[in-house]
């Protein structure tokens, strides 16, 4: 390995991101390697201690956003600005811890992985509740997409030449890195770790930031929700045609149509809240081929102290 390349996205991680160069810098003492921050829009000094940094250490690299354009972007604008023949991805609040650098080279240039990753074995610090929602989502995923994202598995991967020129092709507006690296295939090594709560500032992540964002990564890997409109609608056509039959004998039998309030009331409630999940659904899908058609650029560089940028 000549170089190793280290992508950070960092939003609002000033407190985070000196004593996050410094752990890296330990761990990789006798290893060629620089570091990319990427300056996600921060709203506090992030971009300031990034280049001050760079003032001191000659491996360290920025690129300064013009906004906050998320995690995902970032993670693309940093692996197209990587010049390495290994790049590793990973956060800036210590989260990932660096301890597991070398074994994750190891993994790469001795056991011939292509790819290496870190798992969450423990989810100490989070809420019961929260765990036990993404153990659902994980293999509710699984189940409906052709790919398989492992349950713990993190955003904190080293990766060869070949791998990060993969991801590079898949140039979508929606990403999801955990389903994007999935997708280009090739062979991971997992080390598992204990969770690390986080060495300073928040967590971006809100409730609803979470259910939006695993969302998306349906909307992204499966048209599963897609397919059960349509098993949906062909179960209640044929249970409707048999009633209907139904309500056409008792008709001819006892000429009696006025009745079934109650039938009709259910009958336009359900349909109806089923009719409108349904097109929220296919609205879904819609709003990602919008995007997509679009075509924008997935992210806009302020300022970089990298060449060519
Ligand atoms: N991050 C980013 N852009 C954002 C939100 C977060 O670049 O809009 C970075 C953040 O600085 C951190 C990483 O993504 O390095 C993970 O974010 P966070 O710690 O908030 O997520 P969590 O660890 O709770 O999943
Ligand atoms: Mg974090």
């Amino acid at each position: 390995m000549d170089l190793l390349s280290i992508v950070v996205p960092c939003f609002n991680e000033e407190e985070s991101i000196e004593s996050f160069y410094g752990e890296v810098q330990t761990e990789l003492e006798n290893v060629n390697f620089e570091v990319i921050f990427i300056n996600d829009g921060s709203e506090d000094n992030t971009l300031e201690i990034i280049k001050g940094l760079a003032q001191k250490h000659g491996n360290v690299k920025y690129i300064s956003f013009s906004r906050n354009f998320g995690k995902e972007s970032s993670i693309y604008a940093g692996l197209v600005n990587a010049k390495g023949d290994l790049v590793c991805v990973m956060d800036a609040d210590l989260q990932h811890p660096p301890s597991l650098l070398p074994e994750m080279i190891e993994a790469i240039t001795k056991e011939n992985y292509d790819a290496a990753g870190a798992r969450r074995v423990s989810r100490k610090g989070e809420p019961k509740i929260k765990s036990f929602f993404s153990k659902k989502y994980y293999s509710l995923f699984n189940r409906i997409s052709k790919i398989e994202i492992v349950n713990g598995g993190t955003d904190y991967r080293m990766m060869t030449r070949p791998v990060v020129d993969s991801i590079l092709q898949l140039t979508e507006y929606n990403r999801f890195s955990k389903g994007l690296f999935q997708w280009v295939g090739f062979e991971t090594k997992w080390i598992d770790y204990e969770n690390v709560e986080r060495a300073a500032g928040e967590t971006t992540w809100s409730f609803l930031g979470l259910i939006r964002y695993s969302t998306e990564g349906i909307v992204a890997f499966s048209t599963m929700p897609l397919t059960v409109s349509i098993v949906l609608g062909t179960i209640i056509s044929i249970i409707a045609f048999i009633y209907m039959i139904f309500i056409i004998l008792k008709y001819l039998l006892y000429s009696d149509p006025v009745q079934g309030f109650a039938t009709i009331m259910c009958a336009i409630l359900l349909l109806g809240g089923i009719q409108l999940l349904s097109i929220g659904t296919l609205g879904k899908y819609l709003e990602k081929t919008y995007f997509e058609t679009k075509n924008r650029p997935i992210y806009i560089v302020k300022e970089s102290n990298i060449d060519g940028d």
